[in-house]
Formats: C-alpha cells, sequence, structure tokens
C-alpha cells in the first residue's frame, strides 16, 4: 500500500488515526521546568494521556565508591512506572524493562553532558512515570534534559525525543498507547538537535528499509518541534525567574 493511501483508498487529508490526528501531528504536549523545590533540577510534561515528572540531584560525592571515575561524572539514572501509571496496577519493583529504559536513557543524556567537568562527583536523575500512554522514554528523555538544564549541568546541547512508527500501513508520529500495542512498528528516537546527533535509536516490529528511513526521518522532525517547546519552556522559566527578581535598588 502507498503512504498517503489509506486501507478504503481514502486520500491521505480525509485519513485519521484513532484520536483524530492526522499520520504526521504529535499529540497535545505541555513541557515545564523548574516544578520541585527540593532538587536541584525539575521539570514536568504531559504528552496526551501521558505524565511523567523529572527530578536531578548533584553534582555529590559519589556513595557507593566503587562507582566514581577519576575523570568524569557517574550519571545514574532511574526511569520508573509508578503502581497506578498503567490500566492494572503495576508491582512497584524495577522490571527488566525498567532497567533497560535507564540504562538507554542515561546513554543518550550521557552523550550530552559535559562529564568531564565533574571527576569523583556523581548525578542523580529519576523519571517517575505518573501515567504510561506510549512514548514514555521519548518525553523521559526530553525532560530529563530540561531537568538538567534546570540544574544548571552544562551541556553540549539538549537531548530531545520523539517516536514513530506504522500503524495500519502508514509511517505516524508519535504513537499512541493503543497505536503502539496495534501497530505494526514502534521507533524511538532521540537526538541533539544542535549538533545534528542522534543519540538513541530503538526498534520493535517490522519496517522495509524505506519505511525505516521514513520513520527516522518523521521521527526527527517530531524531535526538532519538541526541541521549540523545550527551548520556549525555559525561557517560560527564565522569565518567570526575572519577575520574581526585586528590582535593585539604585545608588545615589
Ligand atoms: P514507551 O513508553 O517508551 O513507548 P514501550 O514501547 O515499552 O515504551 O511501551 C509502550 C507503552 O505500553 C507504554 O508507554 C505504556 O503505556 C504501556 N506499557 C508498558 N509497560 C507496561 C506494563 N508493564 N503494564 C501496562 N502498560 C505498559
Amino acid at each position: 500500500m502507498q503512504q498517503g493511501e489509506g486501507a478504503e483508498g481514502q486520500a491521505a487529508e480525509e485519513w485519521r488515526r484513532p484520536d483524530g490526528r492526522a499520520a504526521d501531528e504529535l499529540r497535545p504536549l505541555r513541557l515545564e521546568v523548574g516544578v520541585l523545590e527540593n532538587a536541584e533540577g525539575s521539570a514536568y510534561g504531559e504528552q496526551g494521556r501521558g505524565k511523567i515528572l523529572v527530578a536531578v540531584y548533584g553534582p555529590t560525592e559519589v556513595h557507593p565508591r566503587h562507582m566514581e571515575h577519576v575523570d568524569r561524572l557517574t550519571m545514574l539514572c532511574r526511569y520508573h512506572m509508578a503502581p497506578f501509571s498503567t490500566e492494572e496496577r503495576r508491582r512497584p519493583q524495577p522490571t527488566r524493562r525498567d532497567i533497560e529504559l535507564s540504562k538507554v536513557i542515561r546513554e543518550a543524556l550521557e552523550a550530552a553532558v559535559l562529564t568531564e567537568r565533574f571527576p569523583r562527583s556523581m548525578l542523580k536523575i529519576f523519571i517517575e512515570v505518573l501515567e504510561a500512554a506510549g512514548g514514555t522514554r521519548c518525553l523521559g528523555i526530553t525532560l530529563a534534559s530540561l531537568a538538567l538544564a534546570n540544574a544548571g549541568i552544562p551541556m553540549r546541547d539538549l537531548v530531545v525525543g520523539c517516536a514513530a512508527g506504522k500503524y495500519k500501513g502508514r509511517i505516524v508520529l508519535d504513537l499512541s498507547e493503543e497505536e503502539d500495542k496495534e501497530g505494526e512498528a514502534d521507533m524511538a528516537v532521540a537526538i541533539m538537535p544542535s549538533l545534528n546527533r542522534i543519540v538513541l535509536l530503538q526498534m520493535d516490529g517490522e519496517l522495509t528499509r524505506e519505511e525505516f528511513f521514513q520513520a527516522l526521518d518523521l521521527a526527527i522532525e517530531g524531535c526538532r518541534r519538541i526541541h521549540k517547546m523545550q527551548v520556549e519552556a525555559i525561557k517560560r522559566k527564565l522569565q518567570e525567574g526575572l519577575a520574581l527578581t526585586p528590582p535593585t535598588e539604585e545608588k545615589e
């Protein structure tokens, strides 16, 4: 089937996804920076029904000591789905999936952080999925990089994630949970948008070579759109900070 021609032969403009979106449309996305008082950096986001909170602590001394690197920062990342985040209550213990996602998210973020600036130090990133609705690793990465920026951690670039995949024979952007479950393929991508570097690429399902590159291009386009929203979220937080700063008294 041709991309853009639906099962019923509808024109591309008429074809809509279960939630009414066009193939290349993102779910409604909300990003907020600096939402927690007690963390050095934090961010909260909603993508469709999905809700994620990220907190960053550090840099601090390394505990346990054997995790210390003499020449760079030790980064810890915990991706965790709250027991109430899915339709059926999950067991609170981390699953193999949680452990895998914690690792790939940490590696994606490590590519951006100037780890050499913090030898013998540790940074902890907590990603709490409050409500899961598909694409949580991508939103987790997008928010974690905002939380790192909020904590003042020097980075080469922001990191932004977005998924694309195949649903009912079409390449679609930012799959919902329903599309993820029923679709033919799901590809998670994260990039450093200014440096033009891919820092995460994972795929489930099957795509032809041509579809693979279509999905990759679409996911990167999604990342670029989300990156603009990341920058806006940082600006809003900075402006809020400036508005709270009392005006300096003029000296006689
Ligand atoms: P991602 O959230 O990055 O897309 P997956 O493709 O593994 O990761 O998961 C897709 C979606 O399936 C998740 O966002 C979540 O909504 C749902 N899901 C994942 N694991 C579970 C689980 N253990 N129980 C219920 N739903 C889950």
